[in-house]
């Protein structure tokens, strides 16, 4: 994972349905081997606006890791949103776009485990990358749950039909619509999961339909561990800003609380001794004051932590805790589940104890 930007060519766009377009990548030689990615995780695109000249925004890929598909993002159009509809109304092969590099937690630990997959509208972006993933490289079986408003809001249509033929010992996609059956209740979601009560579950999709697959999961008595989730929102913030501009302004910000009486915010003991794991490399520093942002100290000491919104509101930041403790200021995204195992968001984290050990891979 990295924390610049690289402009992209983009390839191709695919209209997939009235409503969503898919966005194929070519890599520059600068930008090969920063994009490598697991299932399920996501790009932030730096949407061009000639209100606030850039918006940025997280889309998940679509693609898998393992074909030769080339890096693809699915965009579905938000009503009046503004960067899905500038996505799929202007742009086109030729074009480029700012990307930040791949991000993000919700990737199975294994592929070879039995799956139940829930997607629901532009939820299938991840859930796809990851049933393609889990094909080509797995050997457990996946069971799909899909809800759409009706047949012609199907993203992927074809594509599914065409894995399900190819794969029918291996592969069930369930579709289901809302112009037919209704939305599914937390009832039916349960009946249907029942009968898969040992697979992973990984679902995606409107808050509500989210929150009826989450209880019906816990009701089942699915593990944690065996529970994922996705939540797709806005960013507020611009993770593009020019990095040495933010450092700069930062540090300025840091004499100038130097200056101050400190701030009565975040914890009263001594500077914190923080060790970091993050892919592959270690670092240990011993003079974080446990009060300024995580992030933003390990930025200033130069190491490359992945980060997004810089607002608590996706999770291209979180670490897990290995030692120690982080409170967070701030978290949109993060479950109860997820603070149990240790997960936070490096963007919003203070320190909640002397020493510390964090790793960023997960
Ligand atoms: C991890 C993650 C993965 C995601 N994956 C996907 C995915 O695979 N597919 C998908 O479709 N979505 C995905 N999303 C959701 C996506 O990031 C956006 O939230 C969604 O597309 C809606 O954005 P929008 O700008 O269209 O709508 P909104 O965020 O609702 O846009 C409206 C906002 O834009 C502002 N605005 C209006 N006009 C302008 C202008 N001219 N200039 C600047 N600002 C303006 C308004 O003030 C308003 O706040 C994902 C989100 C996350 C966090």
């Amino acid at each position: 994972m990295d924390t610049e930007s690289y402009v992209l060519p983009v390839r191709e766009v695919i209209r997939e349905t009235a409503d969503a377009c898919s966005i194929a990548f070519d890599l520059t030689d600068e930008a090969a081997g920063k994009f490598d990615y697991k299932p399920g995780q996501f790009l932030t695109l730096a949407v061009p606006s000639e209100q606030t000249g850039l918006v940025a925004r997280c889309y998940s890929l679509s693609s898998s890791p393992v074909s030769d598909q080339p890096l693809t993002v699915t965009v579905k159009r938000t009503v009046d949103g503004y960067a899905s509809n500038w996505l799929c109304d202007n742009l086109k092969a030729g074009d480029t776009l700012r990307v930040l590099p791949p991000s993000g937690i919700f990737t199975p630990a294994s592929l070879d485990v039995d799956l139940l997959l829930f997607a629901g509208g532009s939820g299938v972006t991840p859930i796809i990358s990851i049933a393609r993933t889990a094909l080509a490289n797995g050997t457990g079986k996946i069971v799909v749950f899909y809800a759409n408003r009706d047949q012609d809001s199907v993203i992927f249509a074809e594509e599914w039909a065409r894995l399900s033929a190819e794969n029918p010992d291996r592969l069930i996609v369930v579709h289901w619509l809302e112009s037919v059956q209704g939305l599914p209740t937390q009832d039916q979601l349960k009946a249907f999961a029942a009968t898969f009560s040992t697979y992973t579950s990984f679902c995606c999709g409107p808050a509500p339909f989210m929150k009826a697959v989450s209880t019906a999961l816990r009701e089942l008595e699915f593990p944690r561990e065996r529970r994922h989730q996705e939540k797709f929102v806005s960013l507020g913030g611009n993770p593009f800003g020019d990095v040495e501009e933010i450092r700069a302004a930062e540090a300025d910000l840091a004499a100038a609380d130097d200056a101050d009486e400190p701030a009565d915010d975040g914890p009263s003991f001594g500077p914190v001794k923080v060790e970091v794991e993050l892919d592959g490399e270690d670092w240990t520093f011993e003079d974080w004051d446990g009060k300024k942002l995580l992030l933003d100290f390990l930025e200033e000491k130069g190491v490359p932590a992945p980060f997004s919104c810089r607002e608590g509101n996706c999770s291209a930041c979180a670490c897990v805790v290995l030692e120690g403790d982080l409170s967070m200021k701030h978290n949109e995204v993060l479950d109860k589940a997820d603070l149990d195992d240790g997960i936070r968001l490096t963007c919003q984290a203070q320190a909640q104890s002397e020493t510390l050990k964090i790793s960023f891979n997960g």
